[in-house]
């Protein structure tokens, strides 16, 4: 019997909703567990405005056939009732894979979701696990611990659910202002944006190098020009978005990329601030023969 699970912090969408169905292809029982982790919020975060809606995720579980729901109470967790911090002497460093991204804007997050993550593992046992290429980094770090922990459970990446205007669906949306919600379509189209130039980029390296008939094996890095992304950063920053970062990393260790190499994948990421909501997302890009990474 093949257990997969999919941990959440509840509030759950059809982001949330496409990652059990994938797990429940992948398994004969899926396992939500359902837990605002308070480790993984800085201060000044929205630990306590974070939308809780138990009863209705529970039925949307039930419909989506889910065998269990886990969804544990702080004192499970570590041992505490909520006014004091949480319990615990034992904590997760991380080097390199949190020095771009989100790491330098929530210092010790990362720490907090691998800790977390780490201890629903153990307590659930799955085979696999399934978690959103929506929080890139997220996934990257929780294989990377997997891998190098030799965690016997298998990481599969869900892709990005969006709304019909490309907005990523997140639990936080429910955040945005009506103003802010018809702008915040706009990140995902920077990145798309950034993503055909790149292939555009790709594209004509590829046929100069044809048309001067070079005839040694392999195509050759393209540098990628620095001004494709300061553009976007303006956009954004013109309509209201206070970008934090806007990047393009190799995988899997997602460090700044200014070249591009055939065969290897990319990610083009970005968080941004619009008014008090904090948005992520990204896409991938690899340099093929003639296509991109469907995502
Ligand atoms: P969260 O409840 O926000 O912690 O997310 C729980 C899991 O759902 C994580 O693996 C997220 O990456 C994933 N997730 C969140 N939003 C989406 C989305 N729009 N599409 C696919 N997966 C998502």
């Amino acid at each position: 019997m093949r257990v997969a699970m999919v941990p959440t912090m509840g509030a759950l969408h059809e982001g949330h909703l496409s990652l059990v169905r994938q797990a429940g292809e992948n398994a004969d029982h899926v396992v939500v567990t359902i837990f605002v982790n308070p480790t993984q919020f800085g201060p000044g975060e929205d630990y306590e405005e974070y939308p809780r809606t138990l009863d209705t995720d529970v039925e949307q579980c039930r419909q989506t056939g889910v065998s269990l729901v886990f969804a544990p109470g702080l004192s499970e967790m570590y041992g505490t009732t909520g006014t004091e911090a949480p319990k615990h002497f034992i904590s997760f460093r991380i080097s390199k894979m949190t020095d771009q991204l989100c790491g330098p804007f929530r210092p010790a997050h990362f720490e907090g979701v691998l800790q977390v993550v780490n201890k629903l593992f153990n307590i659930v046992q799955p085979d696999a696990a399934v978690f959103g290429q929506k929080d890139i980094q997220q996934w990257f770090l929780i294989r990377q611990m997997a891998g190098e922990l030799d965690m016997p459970v298998e990481i599969l990446m869900g892709p990005t659910r969006r709304e019909p205007d490309g907005l990523a669906q997140s639990s936080r949306n429910v955040y945005l202002t009506s103003d802010e919600r018809k702008k915040a379509p706009m990140l995902f189209e920077s990145l798309q944006r950034i993503r055909w130039q790149l292939e555009g980029q790709c594209h004509s390296a590829r046929s100069t190098r044809a048309g001067e008939a070079i005839t040694e094996p392999g195509t050759p890095a393209v540098s990628v020009n620095p001004a494709i992304i300061s553009e976007e950063i303006n956009r954004l920053d013109e309509n209201g978005f206070h970008v934090e970062y806007f990047s393009l990393v190799t995988t899997p260790d997602l460090q700044p990329a200014d070249v591009i190499e055939p065969g290897r994948l990319y990610v083009i990421a970005t968080a941004a601030r619009l008014g008090k909501t904090r948005l992520i997302d990204n896409v991938l890009f690899t340099f093929k023969d003639s296509q991109t990474h469907d995502a």
